[in-house]
């Protein structure tokens, strides 16, 4: 145990953007990395947008990335009234003065305001950014507390820091200029300033922050699109951080081992949606069977398709249909398109695929005399079909026998390993299957 305290501080409107919960991995990385402890502070003063349905929705995403906290949900507007003590503090030891205020609306009230200090610098040491520092003098005297008496962000978000006793503030780089006003605030109330690392933005190709017009930038939406949380959690933490070599695909427990604050990157990160594609199937070619099989089942049954033509494989049939999806397999929603020959003999002929590969002189002669010898195969197993394409093709190459039959036989140009597919199959609707494809051409 250390007594390490970091916090993960959302403002709950809207959704969970990609740049907000990759904070709240590094926070949790942080605290289990070093036996402390990860809070969940929800900054909620904006009641207006802070709705429950909002809240619901980060702890929804943090539930599914697998980011526990400890301790219960603090709750930024629940403490409101300690809010105002302290400001009266700050009121009764003159770093704070009150003064009127005319608004854009052109109402005039009265604000409380943070003095600053008008001389010296002030200057902290960024875990991740270095040394940095900032002229008192260049920073305005700042309001804490609106003319209709509600406190400002940056009493709230200091006050809490204390009452939680935050020791770590692991938070976007949107947030410097900030930070240099926030320590003048925990100065002002004689409150040890806790430690700061401030995260570098995600960006796009371009080097723009990267936002909802460069692709999905929300949590929920990878979610929606089939992706994986410990694939998406992975990606995201190596947007910024490395454990050097060129591993990239690391278990938890790998993570929180190897995971250094010190060593998060100074320069923007790019996300690169490919590279995220690539680590999804990753997760997947890496989960157990019975993961695979379990979300094979639900994808199968959500596209309607009968279960049981697959339960009444030969055992050794069904397995070698699973493991040869299974390396595949980018996202678990892929999977009907890949299995639907499986399940049907209606299903869809890639107009591309027919073109390239069926609808060429000569094709239906081969498809036919395919179909006749693949008829007198026996036994009808991978390594026959194999060894009869291999021995037709007389060392030329097997590509103007497999191509055809595979487009015939899935429909497809690519899929899993085609004799796999033959003998899966089986031989009936392998010929079948030739014979109807070549009645076309
Ligand atoms: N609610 C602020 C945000 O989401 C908190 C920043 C922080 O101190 O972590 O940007």
């Amino acid at each position: 145990m250390s007594d390490i305290r970091v916090r993960f501080a959302p403002s709950p409107t809207g959704k969970v953007h990609i740049g907000n919960i990759r904070a709240a991995i590094y926070n949790w990385l942080y605290a289990r990395h070093t036996g402390g402890k990860f809070l969940l502070r929800v900054e909620d003063t904006d009641l207006e947008r802070s709705t429950p349905e909002a809240i619901q929705v980060r702890c929804d995403c943090m539930k599914w990335l697998g980011l526990d906290y400890d301790e219960d949900v603090f709750y930024q507007s629940r403490n409101v009234k300690r809010h105002l003590e302290v400001v009266d503090q700050l009121l009764a030891s003159g770093h704070a003065y009150k003064v009127e205020r005319t608004s854009r609306d052109g109402k005039t009230g009265i604000v409380t305001m943070f003095k600053m200090p008008k001389d010296g610098t002030i200057a902290f040491d960024d875990i991740v950014k270095g040394h940095m520092a900032k002229k008192a003098e260049d920073i305005q005297d700042f309001a804490i507390v609106r003319s209709d008496g509600s406190p400002i962000f940056h009493i709230a978000n200091v006050v809490d820091d204390i009452d939680q006793k935050v020791t770590h503030i692991i938070r976007g780089d949107d947030h410097v200029e900030n930070t240099f006003k926030h320590i003048c605030i925990f100065q002002a109330l004689g409150a040890p300033v806790p430690k700061y690392g401030h995260l570098s933005m995600i960006v796009n190709q371009q080097g723009k922050p990267y936002s909802k017009r460069d692709g999905a930038a929300f949590v929920g939406e990878y979610r929606d699109q089939g992706y994986l949380p410990e694939a998406l959690f992975n990606y995201l933490l190596l947007l910024g951080w490395n454990p050097g070599g060129d591993r990239e695909v690391l278990t938890r427990e790998e993570m929180i081992r190897l995971f250094e604050l010190e060593k998060v990157h100074v320069t923007a990160a790019m996300f690169d949606p490919k590279k995220l594609q690539w680590m999804n199937g990753e997760y997947i070619r890496r989960a157990t069977k019975e993961t695979y099989r379990a979300n094979f089942e639900a994808q199968v049954k959500a596209a309607g398709f009968d279960l049981g033509i697959f339960a009444a494989l030969k055992s050794g049939l069904q397995e070698l249909l699973l493991d040869q999806l299974q390396i595949r397999t980018k996202f678990w929603n892929d999977i009907p398109a890949m299995v639907a020959p499986f399940f049907t003999d209606d299903y869809p002929m890639d107009e591309k695929a027919v073109a390239k590969r069926l609808r060429k002189p000569g094709v239906k002669e081969i498809l036919l005399d395919l179909a006749d010898r693949f008829e007198k195969l026996e036994p009808f197993t991978t390594a026959a079909g194999e060894a009869m394409v291999k021995e037709l093709s007389q060392g030329q190459g097997m590509g103007p026998w497999v191509h055809p039959i595979r487009v015939a036989v899935s429909g497809r140009g690519e899929g899993i390993g085609l004799f796999e597919m033959c003998e899966i199959l089986g031989k009936e609707k392998t010929v079948a299957r030739l014979r109807r494809a070549a009645a076309t051409l």
